[in-house]
C-alpha cells in the first residue's frame, strides 16, 4: 500500500516555479514582492457540511482552491501560491488523482502553485483546508470598510444558480434533472474573479466575495463601512434557469443563496465608466444593482419602488448601524 510520502510525491508534488521552494522540505519558501504586502486567507471544507460525500472529486479539488482564490480576488490581491491540508478517511487513489487534477488545473490557471501542505488519516470524515498567499501594494487592498455613502453597488456574474443546485441535491426541492443540469456547474465549478479584483484596485471603494448570500455579504460591507443601502430587485443579474422559478425560491436564491463566488463591490458614481472598463479588461460581467447611503439598514425595492417584504432568512442578522 502507498505510504503518505508516496501519495504526496504522486499527487501533490509539482516542479515549483523558479524562485520558489515547493513541496519536499520542512517549509515552502516564496519571495515577497518588493514593497508589497502578503494577503493570506484560509478555508476549511468538511464533508457533509461544505460538500456532499459523493461529489465529483475533480470538482471538489477545483472548488477547494476556488473559494480561497475568491478571497484573494475580493481583496484585489494577486495569487502567489497555496498550501493544502488533507485529512483522509481512506486511501482511494483514483479519488486522489481526480481531486489533485482539479486542484492543479485551477492553480495553473491562476499562477497559484501548490507549495506545501499536510496529509493525515482521519477516523471518519474528509476534511480539506487550503491556505492561499497573494500580494497587494500597501493601501491598495479592497477592504470591506472602504465604502462611502452614495456609492454604486455592483455585482459580478449571475446570482441564484448555486443555491438552486444545492437545494435540489439536498432533496429540499423535488427532483428536476433539467433544472439541476442548468444550475449544477455554478455550485460545483465556481470561477474565482481574480482578474476582476485586480482590475478594480483604485476603482472600487470596497469589495467582498459572495459566499453566504448577497444580503448577508453586502451586510458585511455595510456594517464595516457604517452605512445602509438600497438594492433594486429588478436590476439583479439572475441566472436564466433561476429566473424561470416561482417568486419564493427565486428570491431566496438571488438574495440569500450562498456559494456564488462572484464579487460584490461599491464604487463612486463617477467611476461607472472605469468599473465597466475594468470588467471588460477582466472578461467579467458586472451589473449595477443599487446604492449605499448614510441611513442604516438594507432595503430591497421591487419594480414599483416598494420595499420587498419577506426577505430571505439572514436579513434580521444585519446590523442596522
Ligand atoms: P513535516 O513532517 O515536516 O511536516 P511532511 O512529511 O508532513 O513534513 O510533508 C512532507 C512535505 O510534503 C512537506 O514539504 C509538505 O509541505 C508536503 N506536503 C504534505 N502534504 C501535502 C499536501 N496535501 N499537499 C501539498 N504538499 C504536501
Ligand atoms: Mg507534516
Amino acid at each position: 500500500m502507498a505510504s503518505e510520502f508516496d501519495l504526496i510525491a504522486r499527487y501533490f508534488t509539482r516542479p515549483a516555479p523558479a524562485g520558489l521552494l515547493g513541496v519536499g522540505d520542512d517549509c515552502a519558501l516564496f519571495p515577497v514582492p518588493v514593497g508589497e504586502q502578503v494577503a493570506t486567507s484560509t478555508d476549511l471544507l468538511l464533508e457533509g457540511r461544505h460538500f456532499f460525500p459523493d461529489v465529483d472529486p475533480r470538482a471538489l479539488g477545483h472548488k477547494a482552491l476556488a473559494v480561497n482564490l475568491s478571497d484573494l480576488a475580493a481583496m484585489g490581491a494577486r495569487p502567489i501560491g497555496c498550501v493544502l491540508g488533507l485529512a483522509l478517511p481512506r486511501l482511494d487513489e483514483p479519488w486522489l488523482a481526480a481531486f489533485a487534477a482539479g486542484f492543479h488545473a485551477l492553480a495553473d490557471a491562476h499562477g497559484c502553485p501548490l507549495i506545501g501542505g499536510d496529509t493525515t488519516r482521519s477516523a471518519h470524515d474528509l476534511a480539506i483546508s487550503v491556505t492561499v498567499f497573494g500580494a497587494v501594494p500597501p493601501g491598495q487592498a479592497l477592504r470591506r470598510a472602504g465604502a462611502k455613502a452614495g456609492d454604486d453597488i455592483w455585482v459580478s456574474g449571475e446570482l441564484g444558480a448555486a443555491d438552486v443546485a444545492y437545494r435540489l441535491l439536498d432533496g429540499q426541492y423535488p427532483a428536476n434533472p433539467a433544472l439541476l443540469a442548468a444550475t449544477r456547474n455554478a455550485l460545483e465549478w465556481p470561477e474565482p474573479q481574480v482578474a476582476l479584483g485586480l482590475a478594480l484596485r483604485g476603482v472600487a471603494n470596497a469589495a467582498i466575495d459572495l459566499s453566504d448570500g448577497l444580503l448577508q455579504d453586502l451586510g458585511h460591507i455595510l456594517a464595516a463601512s457604517r452605512l445602509g443601502a438600497t438594492l433594486e430587485y429588478a436590476r439583479l443579474p439572475v441566472a436564466a434557469a433561476v429566473a424561470a422559478l416561482d417568486d419564493a425560491p427565486r428570491r431566496r436564491a438571488v438574495l440569500g443563496g450562498g456559494d456564488v463566488y462572484q464579487l460584490c463591490f461599491t464604487a463612486p458614481a463617477a467611476q461607472r465608466q472605469a468599473v465597466l472598463a475594468a470588467a471588460s479588461a477582466a472578461g467579467a460581467q458586472v451589473t449595477r444593482v443599487g446604492q449605499t447611503q448614510a441611513d442604516p439598514g438594507l432595503r430591497v425595492l421591487d419594480d414599483q419602488g416598494q420595499p420587498l417584504a419577506d426577505l430571505p432568512a439572514g436579513f434580521d442578522h444585519f446590523p442596522a448601524a
